[in-house]
């Protein structure tokens, strides 16, 4: 079929009521402290996706300015004052950065909106929410430790300390760009370590944008440094160069792979976060308003473009029917369109390249035998790219849109027979990044959490999110895990001293009497 639209029905798509005025941003390379061109002189201009304007011009760097990038990383880390900084004065830091989010929330978040397509009020949410980022980083600044042994004999005393892992190339994704940098960059620097960060082509605004911030607070010359442009010839050499010694990935699951194995080769550490098929796994005796409007929510929020999208939901064979009419219902109502307009909550598609791939995803399914109850199509005459909330249900879980990662605004309803059934059935994906559960049985709720293949389990919610807790994935979903108290520690290498007291009086070779 054609993905011809089952959308009787569905809320009208919501016009602004006027254009986005924004005064275009011309972001540089930010290296060593200072704006710089790329060598080759190209730019990237992207457009907002739901309005076609000119928002923002970058720099496209070529390998060679990657490499100045490294290098002044290199040096700050070896040279600079950073890593040996106390703990406090690197906080101090982070706070002020933390305070320069908060007087730039407003322009941070117009540019996230327009390069990425979301509703400006989400936009405003995220970029508050960075701010606790940057000041829970800050708090692990002061409080991360080694060990210390006195448990290994009176004439020896063991410490573990931790050090900085050096060098730390860092690339991140389209969907929340200043989100998941802060999920990551002040970790990094919490830990001592010096940083080259490569942003999406798509959204490089915000990280930018940071970067005033981050000079203004004080951070010395070298320690941040941001190259944009293009993924290959960017992102490629932060995992190839000797001189990184970590890569931090947010992304697809076949760049992370590819670019992991390109840093393993040269035994570097890796942190990957990516992507998921993440179930929501549907009991009768739930609550059940509370869990229709979380399913709408985990699935239309950000248009579905979200590794933690909640894009399947399992659901008890006795409710299956009940539950997908009440979806479809809610699914109608969602308020979709202009990212300016002040009720929408899902905005534009970031792209019509990947507009094009959700549709061939819709496309898949329905060829396979699902069955599209609404949505499934562009809106009709829109100028933006925008696509309808769609549910599908028939589907099975060997179909595709079962088990892939779609990232868009698509919904796939698949019946259980009991727990232990709908336990088999989540697990049956190469992903494990995160899952819900709903149900007033706390038996239930635990077995499916505890038998669920996943880095994150919302037990009767679903995305909450708090810096003091570990996120990542099992299985395909990635590598390591960001925030939680381990979020800084994440970024050292652990050093052991043994520490002899007092006369060693044995010896290997005795001397001759
Ligand atoms: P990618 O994995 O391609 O992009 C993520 C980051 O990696 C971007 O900064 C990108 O740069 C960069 N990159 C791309 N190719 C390379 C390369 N060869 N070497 C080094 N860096 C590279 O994701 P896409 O943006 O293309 O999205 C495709 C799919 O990935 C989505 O449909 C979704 O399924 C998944 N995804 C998952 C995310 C998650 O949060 N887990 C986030 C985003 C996407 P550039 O953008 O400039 O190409």
């Amino acid at each position: 079929m054609s993905t011809a639209s089952i959308n009787t029905g569905l809320r009208p798509l919501l016009v602004a009521s006027s254009a986005p005025r924004i005064d275009v941003y011309h972001g540089q390379l930010f290296i060593e402290g200072e704006w710089r061109a790329a060598s080759s002189g190209g730019r990237i201009e992207r457009r907002s996706p739901a309005h076609g304007t000119l928002v923002s011009t970058y720099a496209a760097a070529a390998p060679e300015d990657v490499h100045a990038a490294i290098d002044a990383a290199h040096h700050a880390f070896r040279k600079g004052p950073w890593p040996k900084l106390k703990g406090a004065e690197r906080a101090r830091v982070l706070l002020a950065i933390a305070e320069g989010i908060r007087e730039n929330v407003d322009r941070l978040a117009l540019v996230e909106s327009l390069e990425s397509g979301k509703p400006l009020t989400q936009a405003r949410a995220e970029v508050s929410g960075c701010i606790d980022l940057w000041q829970y980083a800050a708090s692990l600044a002061r409080t991360t430790s080694g060990d210390t042994y006195d448990t290994l004999g009176e004439d020896m005393l063991g410490l573990v300390l931790r050090q900085p892992v050096g060098v730390v190339g860092l690339i991140t994704p389209w969907n929340f760009p200043l989100w998941i940098l802060s999920q990551k960059l002040p970790f990094a620097l919490a830990a001592g370590c010096t940083c080259i960060v490569k942003p999406s082509e798509l959204t490089s605004g915000t990280t930018l944008m940071l970067m005033d911030i981050v000079k203004a607070a004080g951070v010395p010359a070298g320690v941040v440094n941001v190259v944009t442009g293009l993924g290959a010839p960017v992102g490629q050499p932060l995992a190839e160069s000797p001189l990184v010694d970590m890569l931090s990935f947010t992304g697809s699951t076949r760049v992370g792979s590819m670019l992991a194995g390109l840093a393993s080769s040269k035994l570097k550490k890796v942190s990957l976060e990516l992507g998921g098929k993440n179930p929501q796994i549907v009991f009768p005796d739930c609550d059940w308003d509370a869990m229709i409007d979380a399913v709408v929510f985990g699935v239309y929020f950000n248009a579905g473009e979200c590794c933690n999208s909640g894009s399947r939901v399992l659901v008890h064979e006795s409710i299956a029917e009940r539950f997908a009419d009440a979806v479809v219902e809610r699914a109608k109502a969602v308020p979709v369109g202009d990212p300016l307009h002040p009720d929408a909550k899902v905005g534009a598609i970031v792209s019509e390249q990947q507009m094009r791939d959700i549709l061939a995803h819709i496309e898949h399914g329905v060829a396979a035998g699902a069955q599209v109850r609404v949505g499934g199509a562009r809106y009709e005459g829109a100028s933006g790219t925008y696509l309808q909330p769609t549910v599908l249900t028939g589907v099975t879980p060997e179909m595709s849109a079962a088990r892939d990662e779609i990232f868009g605004p698509v919904l796939s309803v698949i019946p259980f027979r009991d727990a232990q059934h709908a336990i088999e059935i989540a697990n049956d994906t190469a992903y494990g990044l995160s899952a819900a559960v709903w149900s007033r049985d706390i038996d239930t709720c635990l077995k499916v959490a505890r038998g669920v293949d996943a880095g994150t389990i919302w037990v009767n919610t679903f995305l909450d999110g708090y810096p003091e807790l570990p996120f990542g994935g099992f299985k395909a979903s990635g590598v390591g895990r960001e925030l939680g108290k381990q979020a800084v520690e994440d970024y050292t290498e652990t050093k052991t001293i043994q520490l002899h007291i007092g006369e060693r009086n044995s010896r290997w070779v005795p001397l001759k009497q």
